[in-house]
C-alpha cells in the first residue's frame, strides 16, 4: 500500500531543526520534490520507508534531512569505532555525492561525516573511525572489509540507508548486504531507495524492514517523456566521426558519452582527441585521484565532453549536461533509462542521442519496449551495406567474461553474477573491446584484500576530492 499524505509544500512545513533550514535557503531549496514530500514526514515520525525514485528526484535530501534532524534530536558522541548512521551505496561516485550532501545539509551541525569506498588503501579510514562518526557512508565491500578487520563495529547503527538497491543487486552486491544487515541492531530506523522494484528486491526490503511506508515517484518510463531523444543507425565503423561531428554540430553545453567497456571510453577519448575535440574519459581503470578530478573539472564547466562507463557514471549529478550520447547501446534496457536521465536535470531541457549499429537493434528494440516509446531514427548506414546485418545476440546469451564480471571490473560482485535480463554483447565489432562490465575492484573479504592500510575521504561536491582523514563540515 502506498502512503498517501498530505503533501507538504514548503521545507519550512516540516519543522526541521533551524541549523538544517538555514542550509536548505543557502542551497536555494525552496520546495520539496515529490519524494521529499513524501519521505520527509515519515522518516521524521520514526517510520522505515521503501521509495521507489531515481538519481535526480531529490532522493538523497529525502533521507539526509530527516536523519539529520534526528541526530540532532539526539546528541550523543558516537563512541569509538562505530557510526550512528550507515548508509550503503553501490559506487564510488554516489557514496561521495552523498557524502558531499550530508555535509552541505548539515553545514551548520558539528557533525562528522566519512566516506568508506573501495579501490582505495584502507588506512586513513580505519584511522579517521577510531574516534566514531556520525555518519559513515561506504560501498558494501570495504565496509565489510572494514568490519572483519575489526575497525568498525556496527553495533551502534541508529539509522540505516540503502541507496539504489536495484544497482546493488546488479553489481552482485546482496549477498554482502545480508551479511552487514545480520551485523546490525534490531532496533533502527531503515530507509530504502531503488529505482525499481524486481523481486529480489522486493525480497531484500521485505527482510530488512519493519512495517516499512512504501513512497514512489515518476516511474522510469516517464522521467524519459522530457528528454529529446533520437537514434542514428550507423555503421559501425562510423561511430567516431558521428560522434565528433554531432559533438561540433549540436548546440551543446555539456555532453556526457557512455560507452558500454573501459578500452571503448579510452577509445572514444582519443578518437575524440584526432577530431580536435577534447574530452576526458572515467572508468574504473581510472585511479580514484584522476577520477575525482575529471569529475570537478566537468562539474565546474571546464570540461564540457566527459566519456563514461555506466559504473563510473552512476550518481553523476551535473545539471549543466545538456546532452547524453550513447555511443554504445546498453544491454540492459534500464541503463538507457539511467544514462539519459544524466540529462534534463533540475527541470532543464536534455537530449538524448544514441548511436545504433546493426547489431545493437535487439538493445534498441529492449530499451523502446520498456520506455514504451518507438524513437525517431535517421538512417546514416552505407546504403547496401546492411543487406545482410549481423544477426542480433540471442537473448541471455553472455560472453565468457560476462560471466566474471569482476575480472577487469571496478567492483568486483561478490556472489552472483550479472542480472539474468542483461543480454550478451553484440555479435558485432564491439565484442573486440570485451564486454566486461564496468565495476569497483574490491579485495576479498576477509582475505589478503588490500589489507588495512589507507583511505580516502572525499570532499564536497563540486571539489576535487582531498584524501583527508574524517570530514567536518563549515560550522
Ligand atoms: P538527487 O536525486 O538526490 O541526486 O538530487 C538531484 C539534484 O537535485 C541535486 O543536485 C540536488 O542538490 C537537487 N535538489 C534536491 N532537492 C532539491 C530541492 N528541493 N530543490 C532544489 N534542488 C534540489
Amino acid at each position: 500500500m502506498m502512503e498517501r499524505t498530505n503533501l507538504l509544500t514548503s521545507f519550512q512545513e516540516f519543522g526541521l531543526a533551524d541549523p538544517i533550514s538555514r542550509a536548505l535557503k543557502e542551497e536555494n531549496y525552496h520546495t520539496p520534490t515529490p519524494i521529499q514530500a513524501q519521505t520527509i514526514p515519515l522518516a521524521l515520525a520514526g517510520r522505515d520507508v521503501v521509495g521507489i525514485a531515481q538519481t535526480g528526484t531529490g532522493k538523497t535530501a529525502s533521507f539526509a534531512l530527516p536523519i539529520l534532524h534526528r541526530l540532532l534530536e539526539n546528541r550523543i558522541k558516537p563512541a569509538s569505532k562505530t557510526c550512528r548512521v550507515l548508509v550503503l551505496s553501490p559506487t564510488r561516485e554516489l557514496s561521495g555525492q552523498i557524502l558531499d550532501s550530508f555535509n552541505a545539509y548539515g553545514r551548520h551541525i558539528h557533525l562528522s561525516a566519512a566516506l568508506a569506498i573501495g579501490g582505495v588503501p584502507m588506512g586513513r579510514q580505519v584511522r579517521s573511525l577510531m574516534g566514531g562518526v556520525d555518519v559513515l557512508v561506504a560501498t558494501p565491500g570495504r565496509l565489510l572489509d572494514l568490519v572483519q578487520g575489526n575497525a568498525l563495529k556496527l553495533t551502534q547503527v541508529e539509522f540505516l540507508v540503502l541507496d539504489e538497491a536495484d544497482r546493488m543487486l546488479d553489481m552482485g552486491f546482496i549477498n554482502d548486504i545480508r551479511k552487514i544487515v545480520a551485523k546490525l541492531p534490531i532496533k533502527r530506523q531503515t530507509l530504502f531507495f531503488s529505482a525499481t522494484m524486481p523481486k529480489d528486491i522486493a525480497e531484500l526490503a521485505e527482510h530488512m524492514l519493519r512495517d516499512p511506508a512504501r513512497v514512489a515517484v515518476t516511474p522510469v518510463s516517464s522521467t524519459v517523456e522530457r528528454i529529446n531523444q533520437r537514434v542514428i543507425q550507423l555503421d559501425h565503423s562510423a561511430k567516431p566521426a558521428v560522434l565528433a561531428q554531432l559533438l561540433k554540430d549540436e548546440n551543446i553545453n555539456q555532453a556526457l558519452v557512455f560507452t558500454r567497456t573501459k578500452h571503448g571510453a579510452d577509445k572514444v577519448v582519443k578518437g575524440l582527441a584526432r577530431a580536435g575535440i577534447t574530452a576526458d574519459a572515467i572508468h574504473g581503470n581510472k585511479s580514484q585521484n584522476y577520477r575525482e578530478r575529471v569529475l570537478a573539472a566537468f562539474r565546474t564547466g571546464e570540461l564540457r565532453t566527459l566519456v563514461a562507463t555506466d559504473i563510473a557514471a552512476r550518481g553523476i549529478d551535473v545539471d549543466g549536461v545538456s546532452h547524453v550520447v550513447n555511443f554504445d547501446l546498453p544491454n540492459i534496457p534500464e541503463t538507457y533509462v539511467h544514462r539519459i536521465g544524466r540529462t534534463a536535470r533540475a527541470g532543464a531541457e536534455g537530449t538524448a542521442i544514441s548511436l545504433c549499429a546493426g547489431e545493437e537493434m535487439a538493445y534498441l528494440r529492449d530499451i523502446e519496449k520498456l520506455i514504451k516509446v518507438s524513437l525517431p531514427k535517421e538512417d546514416r548506414r552505407t546504403p547496401g551495406a546492411h543487406a545482410n546485418p549481423t544477426p542480433p545476440p540471442h537473448r541471455g546469451q553472455r560472453s565468457a567474461t560476462h560471466a566474471h564480471p569482476a575480472r577487469n571490473g571496478d567492483a568486483a560482485p561478490s556472489s552472483k553474477g550479472p542480472r539474468r535480463r542483461r543480454r550478451g554483447p553484440p555479435a558485432g565489432p564491439a565484442r573486440s573491446d570485451g564486454n566486461r562490465h564496468d565495476a569497483a575492484p574490491r579485495p576479498q573479504h576477509g582475505g589478503n584484500g588490500e589489507g588495512l592500510q589507507g583511505v580516502a575521504f572525499l570532499q564536497r561536491k563540486n571539489r576535487p576530492a582531498q584524501p583527508t582523514a574524517q570530514h567536518r563540515p563549515h560550522r
